[in-house]
């Protein structure tokens, strides 16, 4: 339910308690809320619960990228590229106004492990593993026209590349309306809500759910209950997940500073990198390094920026990018299933696969995989919910109805939108935005897109201040609070 038709965000606390859920989704990032949405439309009771806001974790911390992986071809993972591939053409389809077709160039250069004529080959069958026709078509440049489509590119060495297309998103946007569309279907959600722990019963699971912002507790009954808590999920009582976590981080500049027109893949050995063109702005990133910090607040450290500018100036030397044109960044972590093995390998070859599991009969974990492939696990994690339910669901409709309409559509997109106070107040009444960050990193992405970030959150906290009450103490608090989330 949305918060303004719910009548209080207490009364949805006190909810979560009333009867037996068939389906508890604990996590409200796009695999949790990819898993309420299909439990829902299908026509179970379902309840998610994150204990911040959603979208808080991975899910808005990305490249953002709806993609099949050109390089784990490289590495022979065909049947992850065809999943991956197959629902980047879904997302497309069915979410439009958050899913835009990029094409991506890749320079290749003498002596490195990206051959062209290889490359070449790789793209034809990235083509071919959409299951239909790519977003458009791929095709192989000479060193010529390579240095025609980038003029500052580095020459030496340089023998031509390949272009292929792929999709840019909105991460957050996407999760965020993947929920909305899950609450017009029935589901009840709620952020700032923690799952404290669980106790198996006769009829399925008692868990302790928390209220953040209020000092209570509630016990919530389920039948079954999906621990789909990304880079949390080996912390949760009862998962049987075994994780290893990667940082990456992504850097914003100027288009004025750096123009980008396309996509291009920048290789450093067998690693890759991005430029993103995003609007008037530029994504660089990203970074793959093994992390055991703290989950709820990863740093952009100085050699993480330094190493993404260094690969950025080497590939396009008249650049020269400093750490002053870096308008805005962020850091995520990446929870990648552990086999074991993996342990010692490079980050970058652990395996993008998704694992799905019930350790205990109506406990299931669901982690690894990517932004692109999640309404694929959320569909894979439903049809076992269901098997265990002994229900027999109505078949998975998500890859087929439209995420939203066009008209509910209009405060979203891969680009922000402009920043108007309809759209903070509509981010406050119907997308459970309840502190200055939820708007300016999650609903919209002000913080990292607007040249005047510090004017545009202190416009949006006074917008904030007047749909929500806030006093003035507590308005600085929000700006505080936003300061301390993306230094
Ligand atoms: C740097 C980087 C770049 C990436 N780029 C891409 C890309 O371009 N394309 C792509 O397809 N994928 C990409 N990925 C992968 C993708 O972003 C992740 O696979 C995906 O976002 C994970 O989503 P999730 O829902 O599993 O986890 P999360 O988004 O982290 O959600 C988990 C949620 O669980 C909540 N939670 C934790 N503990 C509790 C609790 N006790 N109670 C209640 N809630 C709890 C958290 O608050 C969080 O909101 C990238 C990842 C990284 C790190």
């Amino acid at each position: 339910m949305m918060p303004e038709e719910s009548g209080s965000m207490t009364n949805e606390f006190e909810r979560l308690a009333e009867g037996q859920w068939d389906v508890l989704v604990v996590g409200g990032g796009i695999v949790g809320s990819g898993v309420a949405r299909d439990a829902a439309m299908r026509g179970l009771r379902v309840a998610l619960v994150d204990r911040h806001d959603f979208a808080f974790g991975t899910s808005s911390r990305s490249s953002r990228l709806l993609h099949g992986g050109l390089r784990y071809l490289a590495q022979g993972r065909i049947g992850l590229v065809h999943e991956a591939s197959v629902e980047k053409l879904t997302l497309h389809r069915i979410a439009p106004h958050l899913a835009w077709p990029l094409p991506f160039l890749f320079p290749t250069f003498r002596g490195t492990p990206w051959v062209r004529w290889q490359l070449s080959i790789g793209v034809k069958i990235y083509d071919l593993l959409c299951g239909r026709r790519n977003l458009g078509p791929s095709s192989t440049l000479s060193a010529s026209q390579m240095a025609e489509k980038l003029p500052n590119i580095n020459r030496q060495g340089l023998t031509g590349g390949v272009r292929y297309f792929d999709g840019l998103t909105s991460d957050s946007r996407l999760a965020i309306d993947t929920l909305r569309s899950a609450v017009g279907h029935g589901a009840l959600v709620r952020n700032y809500t923690s799952f404290a722990g669980a106790e198996r019963t006769a009829s399925g699971w008692t868990c302790r759910v928390r209220d953040e912002r209020g000092n209570r507790e509630v016990e919530v009954a389920a039948r079954c209950v999906v621990n789909a808590t990304g880079c949390w999920a080996d912390r949760l009582p009862h998962s049987r997940v075994r994780l290893r976590l990667t940082k990456g981080i992504h850097l914003v500049v100027d288009q004025e500073r750096f123009p980008a027109g396309e996509a291009v893949v920048m290789a450093e050995g067998k690693r890759i990198l991005f430029v993103i063109p995003w609007g008037q702005r530029v994504i660089l990133g990203t970074t793959d390094t093994d992390y055991d910090g703290p989950l709820e607040d990863v740093p952009t450290a100085e050699e993480d920026v330094s190493y993404v500018l260094g690969i950025t100036n080497q590939t396009f030397p008249p650049a020269r990018l400093e750490a002053n044109d870096v308008m805005s960044h962020w850091a995520g972590v990446r929870p990648l299933i552990a086999s074991g093995l993996e342990k010692k390998g490079s980050p970058s070859n652990t395996s993008r696969q998704h694992q799905i599991r019930m350790p205990e009969p109506g406990w299931i974990d669901v982690a690894g995989g990517k932004l692109t492939t999640y309404r694929l696990m959320a569909e894979q994690t439903v049809d076992l919910a269901g098997r265990h339910l002994g229900a027999k669901l109505p078949p998975c409709r998500t890859g087929k109805e439209p995420l939203l309409e066009p008209a509910a559509a209009a405060f979203s997109g891969v680009q922000p939108p402009p920043v108007t106070r309809e759209a903070v107040e509509h981010y406050c009444r119907r997308e459970w935005a309840v502190h200055l960050d939820d708007v300016m990193l999650r609903r919209t992405e002000w913080h990292y897109y607007e040249r005047d970030n510090c004017l545009v959150a202190d416009q949006a906290a006074a917008w904030m201040q007047e749909t929500l009450g806030w006093n003035d103490a507590e308005r600085q608090e929000e700006l505080r609070r936003l300061r301390e989330a993306t230094r």
